[in-house]
């Protein structure tokens, strides 16, 4: 069994020394418990978090012990009563081939599963943060603003569809062209900025023409600076993530805009409001479940996965993963 530990915590971007491959003996299940084998391991922007001692909602994985995830797994050997060798199910067994569990927190997912990784995407996770934090705290209305951060990610790539499924008027933000064309031509936004571009500002004022109603966060950093001043009266905020200081070691230097920032909030009045996914939405899993199933079946939301082979590359793709390298939907094809 290979698999892949915390082995040092990183200070500023993680590098591939803080991971480490190794192999122990195969888990055995007893009573109660089954065997399962990683067939997609997810990788996510949380797990930067987990790697850290720093307080947060979330105890982090501890040096030496298996780095977290979700996966999609296959049981292969069962001696627990509503799983049979052969089933698929959605689990969290982490960056790890192989994992006895005893059904906890385990998710079925049926006896043939045609696209398994987007269990881990549009289909799982990501997509139930896009359509709670839009449509719970976004609100948003037909007709309305709404710019989307990491745009052709797991989750912005869901909540703009969704935005424009719900009538709104829908631009996205993304790391070059080749990105925010998929924004455009895959998933139906009305346009998409450039981030790395020298005038991303002036392009994102020009593409907001009557305002934003509804910024949806997962960057932080200068994407969130360039929304700032365009924000309307009563505009929403889900602060879903700020990827752009995840790796930070302190403050940022510079004048203190925190003024700023209330101000503009109180002016406009503007709600602002962060989330935890399965904390704060949990029992509404099957409510967002059975309408994206829907929405995808009838290609009305459309998915990108973006698959590295090999849990042994896993470090250096979620390295890369802080660094926009990723087209799409990551995870990891264990095997
Ligand atoms: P993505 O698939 O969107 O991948 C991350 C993307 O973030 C990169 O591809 C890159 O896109 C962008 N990015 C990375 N670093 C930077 C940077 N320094 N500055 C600007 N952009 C950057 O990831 P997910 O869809 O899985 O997650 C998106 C966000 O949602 C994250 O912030 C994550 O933490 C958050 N999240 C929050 C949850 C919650 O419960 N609150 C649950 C799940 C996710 P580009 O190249 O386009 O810049």
């Amino acid at each position: 069994n290979r698999r892949i530990v915390l082995n040092s915590r990183p200070h500023g971007a993680p590098s591939p020394d803080n991971f480490r491959l190794d192999t122990t003996e195969l888990p055995k299940p007893t009573d109660g418990q089954m065997l399962l084998r990683t067939v997609y391991l997810s990788l996510d922007p949380y797990m930067r978090g987990r790697m850290s001692d720093a307080p947060s909602y979330a105890a982090p994985v501890e040096l030496g012990e298996v780095m977290v995830g979700g996966t999609v797994c296959q049981v292969e050997q069962s001696f627990h009563p509503e799983f049979a060798v052969g089933d698929w199910v959605l689990a969290n067994t982490g960056w790890q081939d192989y994992a006895v569990s005893d059904g906890q927190g385990v998710i079925p997912l049926g006896r043939n599963l045609e696209h398994p990784a987007r269990s881990l995407g549009v289909l799982g996770m990501p997509g139930f943060t896009a359509y709670m934090g839009l449509l719970d705290i976004g609100q948003p209305k037909p007709r309305e603003t709404v710019v989307v951060a990491a745009a052709t990610g797991a989750v912005g790539s869901a909540v703009g569809q969704i935005a424009k499924l719900k009538g709104c008027r829908v631009v996205g933000v993304a790391g070059g062209p080749k990105k925010c064309k998929a924004a455009v031509e895959t998933f139906g936004f009305d346009a998409c900025i450039d981030h790395y571009a020298s005038d991303f500002d002036q392009q994102l004022a020009d593409a907001c023409s009557s305002g934003i109603d509804v910024y949806f966060e997962s960057v932080g950093g200068k994407v969130f600076d360039a929304v700032l001043p365009l924000l309307n009266v009563k505009a929403r905020i889900p602060v879903c993530g700020l990827i752009a200081h995840y790796n930070d070691t302190a403050l940022p230097e510079g004048p203190d805009r925190l003024p700023l920032l209330m101000q503009t909030f109180l002016i406009r009045r503007i709600k602002a409001q962060g989330f935890i996914i399965f904390d704060d939405y949990g029992p509404r899993y099957g409510e967002f479940l059975a309408e994206m199933t829907e929405w995808v079946k009838s290609g009305k939301v459309k998915s990108i996965e973006d698959v590295v082979e090999g849990l042994e590359n896993a470090p250096n793709a979620f390295i890369g993963l802080l660094e926009g390298k990723n087209f799409g939907k990551l995870a990891v094809h264990v095997g």
